[in-house]
């Protein structure tokens, strides 16, 4: 277990003569803020505190912060906008939190070589807008995309909802800006759209959730604009009939959809409460959302009329089409809004999972969730990206049972087994940060482990990036 310096009086002077004053905060109030993120009912909540939170204003000041805490060996944890789900931006070992709240530029968008360069505290919605102004797609979207930013995106390689067409948020990452843990600042790639000149540490940086290096700025790819965009949901009577129409979408529709999303009955039901209001079809057993885009109306017209057949054809209850903005942003804000339902009516400690199989074993991790919960005696949630075979699980057992913590436990060990015998893993999305850390022995191999362990120590040596966190340390 690596030894740290404490946060003294001493340091945050220093940092405040780094970083100038208005950048450094021990307010008790930021302290605690800035030491969580979204999980809910997290154990750590006590024990992992920031003594500091600092807020550098360009890559510059994030160089010497790592110059002087690698030196002195202090913890720094990098935050983004806090809406991770696996404790990533928790500070496991105390120190500086590092928050790139304010640096949040968009510094460039550049038509010819369809890039936008930004800043990482910039919000993933800011990008998707200002690509969209420019006539372009920027094709980040995660369910969070309103508060959540780039830098947190890239740091847990966030998916979202248009993964099945253009793939999780690395896929659009080109190039990143690094500043190491000794403070030597260098570019990883470039506006280039290929690049085998040595290793593709862009992408090791990707999803490295700020265990490696601290991202100051970021290449992202863009795509022409899709001019047309329809949103079909479709009530389906059972889990089964909605989960097992999915591949039918490009086998026999032949049609690759930007979404596919997935909502069972509770899910919708909680979130007709949330918002105070009904959806189409809420006594369905299962909702899809099938995203289509195109260029020419009629075309797209075609399209959706032959998927709406076939998803009728399959047992569909409807299809509602949403062609407009008004009705295609009402569809998803009650998509988007799942997850906080879920938090509203099912509150504090329960098992959240973000678990992901092939597409093709979805069909059957439904059906054995749905056992085990039913062995156990448990409520629980099912939603998510399900063309990507990525499926978010709340498991809620009554709260007055008195065995709820081993039922939980148990039913938790229950469907990793099931995930990991689909071929599936831990997590599509979400990150392993320190929520996941201990259950990561389950889905890597010990190779793999001590991989991981000696690369994080290539990159940082002193271990002063995000401690304690992805695997465990001893
Ligand atoms: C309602 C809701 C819906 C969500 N929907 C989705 C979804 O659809 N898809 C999805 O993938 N996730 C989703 N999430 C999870 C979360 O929004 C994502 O993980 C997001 O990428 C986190 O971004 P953030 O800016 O909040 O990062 P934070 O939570 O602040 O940090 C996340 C990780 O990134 C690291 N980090 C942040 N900035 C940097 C940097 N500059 N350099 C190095 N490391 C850095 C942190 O250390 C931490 O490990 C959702 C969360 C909520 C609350």
């Amino acid at each position: 277990m690596t030894e740290y310096r404490s946060v003294t009086a001493d340091v945050v002077a220093d940092l405040a003569a780094i970083l100038g004053e208005r950048n450094v905060s021990c307010d008790p109030d930021k302290l605690i803020a800035y030491s969580l993120d979204e999980v809910q009912g997290p154990p750590w909540k006590e024990s992992c505190r920031a003594d500091v939170v600092v807020f550098p204003e360009k890559t510059e000041d994030v160089a010497t912060l790592a110059r002087y805490a690698n030196e002195n060996k202090i913890p720094l944890t990098a935050r983004g906008a806090g809406t991770g789900l696996s404790g990533g931006a928790v500070p496991a070992r105390r120190g500086i939190v590092v928050s790139f709240e304010k640096m949040n530029r968009i510094i460039e968008l550049d038509r010819d070589n369809l890039t936008v360069t930004v800043e990482p505290g910039v919000v993933t919605a800011e990008i998707n807008k200002a690509a969209a102004d420019a006539g372009l797609l920027y094709a980040g979207d995660p369910c969070s995309g309103d508060a959540s930013f780039i830098g947190g995106n890239v740091a847990e390689n966030a998916g979202g909802n248009k993964v099945v067409k253009y793939g999780p948020t690395g896929s659009h990452v080109l190039a990143l800006e690094a500043v190491l843990a000794d403070g030597r600042v260098t570019w990883f790639g470039g506006k280039r759209r290929k690049d085998v000149t040595g290793y593709d540490f862009v992408h090791l940086l990707v999803g490295s959730e700020g265990t490696l290096a601290l991202i100051t700025k970021i290449i992202l790819k863009l795509l022409p604009l899709p001019g047309e965009v329809v949103d079909l949901l479709v009530p389906f009577p059972d889990v089964a009939s909605a989960v097992r129409f999915v591949p039918r979408i490009v086998t026999e529709g032949k049609i690759l959809p930007a979404s596919v999303e997935f909502m069972d009955h509770r899910s919708i039901s909680l979130t007709e409460r949330y918002l105070n209001r009904k959806l189409p079809y809420s006594d369905a057993g299962a909702h899809l959302i099938i995203q289509l885009e195109g260029n020419d109306r009629e075309n797209m017209a075609d399209e959706y009329e032959r998927i709406g057949d076939l998803c009728l054809a399959h047992g569909a209850l409807e299809v509602f089409v949403a062609d407009n903005r008004n009705s295609r942003d009402r569809l998803w804000k009650a998509r988007k809004s799942i997850t906080e339902s879920v938090w509203a009516f099912h509150p504090g400690k329960n098992v959240n999972e973000d678990v992901v199989v092939p597409t093709s074993a979805v069909p059957e991790l439904m059906e054995q969730v749905q056992a085990i919960t039913a062995r156990h005696g448990s409520d629980y949630v099912a939603f998510g990206h399900i063309g990507d075979g990525n499926m978010h699980l709340t498991i809620a057992p009554d709260r007055d049972r008195p065995d709820r913590e081993a039922v939980l436990k148990a039913i938790q060990a229950d469907i990793y087994d099931v995930v990991k015998g689909l071929g599936g893993t831990l997590t599509g999305e979400h990150g392993v940060g320190l929520k996941r850390r201990d259950q990561v022995g389950l889905f890597l191999d010990e190779a793999q482990i001590d991989l991981i362990r000696r690369v994080k120590l290539a990159f940082d040596p002193n271990n002063i990036l995000n401690p304690d966190k992805i695997v465990p340390w001893k």
